[in-house]
């Protein structure tokens, strides 16, 4: 990771007295940061090499249930402990929270000292071993789009999440006026964020009253995934120091557009992509084609990562710039698969189906799974789509409800021999989980429908 601060030079900076604080992270099933903030002197004494957490941790809900089901942890096993082992490459100021640097850590068996499979930070990374068994080296960007509202995340928890106002009264899409509106929140993020060390490239305007779009260069693919988790933090944290809450919600609202993260993808050889071939149509190699047929073929079975919860299903409607159909399109936003850089070394795919709501460790290694077993199926990609998708009746739908989407999951042969059957066993029972938590609910619209007139 550039720009990340070494462990000798944390070293300095907690004697100097400039830093007191070390926050010791790992990322969840949900994509979030969790763990312990350390007195920076026990950090570089003692803790750096190792500390731990309760092993429920990889086996919760958004909301910190104990569900049952999960092979790896339960109440009948107690509810031991994994090992956090900070990852010291991964060292970073961060520079909205006073005298405060971050670590990441890889989460191992607290008697063996091996990676749990099924933690994302392990699954992410042995893709991108296999990915380096044959050579190849995988750049990726994930676009993070989110709403910014008038009132606090307190104000808002306090008034029952009803009447929700985002901050700004109209579509800013590339925007500047209203934008320019929303830069006492913008501009930390974008400042706080390059001076941790992540390649910012720009903020800007969404297509909806509030929503706003970070960009971040493409990169390798964990560092990748480090930078998207690292900068949704900060978006939460910044925009709770200046009074205001920030959503990733894919749709908070029936009528408002959904909030996705479109993932970009590229395959490198020494520094150059080998996605692009200058004699063939679009600039597209072969290699190419096949990762594109390998990702749309896959695309039902693992469109959970993608899209997780009830929620995340309800983005994908006609007419809104979030997909229905996993076909592929030159520079066309009504497909699942675009084509962008056509004819340039830039040549790439950007998946639009992932809502922002993934978890880009989980997100990522699913596609590079499946772009693997298209090379290595040497799958033929069909031809481009056009026109409006929406409207394309033989295109294949995206699954349609997270129903659908677990069911895919479970039996998916391909998943299975690329994650091992013990991930796919427990994120298919996260799945089951959050269906299972949602229909015991009775939601405000059932009353609201029925109550009277039923
Ligand atoms: P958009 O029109 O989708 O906003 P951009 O030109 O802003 O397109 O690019 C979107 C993302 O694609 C950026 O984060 C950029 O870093 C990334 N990107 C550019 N080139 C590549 C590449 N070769 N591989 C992967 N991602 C790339």
């Amino acid at each position: 990771m550039p720009n990340s601060l070494t462990f000798d030079e944390l070293k300095t900076l907690v004697k100097k007295g400039s830093v007191d604080t070390v926050l010791v992270c790992f990322v969840d099933m949900q994509g979030r940061l969790m763990g312990k903030r350390f007195h920076g002197v026990n950090f570089i004494d003692f803790s750096y090499n190792e500390t731990h957490c309760c092993n429920y941790l990889l086996a919760t809900d958004l909301e910190m249930a104990t569900p049952d089901g999960y092979a790896s942890t339960s109440w009948e096993t107690g509810y031991g402990d994994y090992v956090m082992k900070p990852d010291l490459s991964t060292i970073r100021p961060l520079p909205w929270l006073e005298g405060t640097v971050m670590v990441l850590c890889d989460i191992l068996d607290h008697n063996t000292h091996e990676p749990i499979s099924h933690s994302p930070r392990a699954i992410l990374k042995n893709q991108i071993k296999r990915l380096k068994a044959m050579g190849i080296e995988a750049k990726m960007a994930t676009e993070l789009e989110f709403f910014l509202f008038e009132k606090s995340f307190e104000q808002i928890r306090k008034d029952g999440f009803q009447n929700l106002q985002p901050i700004s009264g109209y579509n800013e899409d590339y925007h500047i006026f209203q934008t320019t509106k929303e830069e006492s929140i913008m501009r930390p993020i974008r400042n706080h964020l390059f001076d941790a060390g992540l390649p910012i490239e720009n903020s800007k305007g969404e297509a909806e009253a509030g929503q706003e779009e970070l960009n971040i260069r493409y990169s390798p693919a964990l560092d990748c995934a480090d930078y998207h988790t690292i900068a949704k933090h900060a978006i939460k944290e910044i925009s709770w120091q200046q009074g205001h809450a920030v959503s990733f919600l894919p749709k908070w609202h029936k009528d408002r557009v959904g909030s996705s993260s479109h993932v970009h993808q590229s395959l490198w050889k020494d520094d150059e992509s080998i996605f692009y071939d200058k004699l063939k149509p679009h600039g597209m190699s072969d290699l190419m084609k096949h990762y594109m047929a390998g990702l749309i073929k896959y695309a039902p079975e693992y469109t959970y990562f993608l899209a997780p919860y009830v929620n995340s299903y309800k983005r994908f409607s006609k007419g809104t710039f979030a997909p229905t159909k996993t076909v592929w399109s030159i520079d066309n936003r009504t497909a699942g698969f675009r084509l962008c850089g056509e004819n340039t070394v830039g040549v790439r795919v950007e998946c639009r189906i992932g809502g922002s709501d993934l978890n880009p460790y989980l997100a990522q290694s699913v596609m590079l799974a499946a772009g693997i077993k298209g090379i290595e199926e040497n799958l033929v990609l069909s031809s481009a789509t056009t026109g409006d998708i929406y409207e394309d009746s033989k295109a294949a739908d995206i699954p349609q409800s997270l129903r659908l989407a677990t069911e895919n999951l479970r039996n998916s042969d391909f998943l299975r021999e690329a994650l091992g059957d013990d991930v796919v066993d427990h994120y298919t029972r996260a799945a089951e989980w959050e269906q299972e938590e949602f229909d015991r609910v009775i939601t405000d619209w059932e009353i609201a429908r029925g109550f009277e007139r039923a």
